[in-house]
């Protein structure tokens, strides 16, 4: 280790990031204090700020800063058509590839029983609850065609079963194993188009 202990520290700290092993980490480390300190210092007030301020909306559980996303916040929105995501991102997509125009409810994962994620750790306790409150006459399945994200769609659509609501799944232009995350605009939006009631 021939690194300072700050650097040092620096360089195992961008580890968290993504993809980013250290070869990469020491890259961006030494980039950013021989060559960009400004933008280190706007990088580095952006983190903390996203991370004491961003929470997540109290209606469909995306991340937002205000209790309320502007999403959820927004009338000109169709109120009665919801889509239901696995996470943040993927509103995101949707939102900007599809012209999709309802609201929306994140799940922030997915069923996985074997890691112990069961129904109330991905919201569906209050899933239930929007349903009841809410007038939505359509639930759009968007969650990943990864076998989790089936099961997720499949318990979904058991769970809804009792109350009169029409339940698509989007169409399958996406590839399997794929997540929504990574699937070019114009499949999505044919995939979104093409949607089937379950
Ligand atoms: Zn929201």
């Amino acid at each position: 280790m021939t690194h300072s202990p700050l650097i040092g520290k620096l360089v195992e700290t961008l580890q968290c990031l993504p993809g980013i092993g250290p070869k990469s980490a020491r890259r961006m480390a030494y980039h950013l204090l021989e060559r960009n300190r400004e933008g280190a210092k706007r990088l580095s007030t952006a983190i903390n700020d996203a991370v004491q301020h961003v929470d997540h909306c109290k209606t469909c559980r995306t991340l937002s800063e205000s209790e309320t996303c502007l999403i959820c916040a927004d009338h000109q929105r169709n109120r009665q058509i919801l889509c239901i995501v696995e996470t943040p991102a993927e509103v995101h997509i949707i939102d900007h590839s599809t012209g999709y125009n309802g609201l929306y409810f994140v799940l922030m994962g997915r069923l996985s029983p074997l890691d112990g994620i069961g129904p109330n750790d991905i919201g569906l306790d209050f899933l239930a609850q929007r349903l009841q409150s809410e007038s939505i006459s359509e639930i759009i399945l968007a969650t990943n065609p990864t076998a989790e994200g089936e099961a997720t769609a499949h318990f979904i659509r058991e769970m809804v079963n009792p109350i009169e609501i029409k339940v698509t799944r989007i169409a399958h232009g996406v590839p399997i194993g794929g997540e929504l995350e990574y699937v070019n605009s114009s499949t999505l939006f044919h995939a979104f188009s093409g949607r089937h009631e379950l």
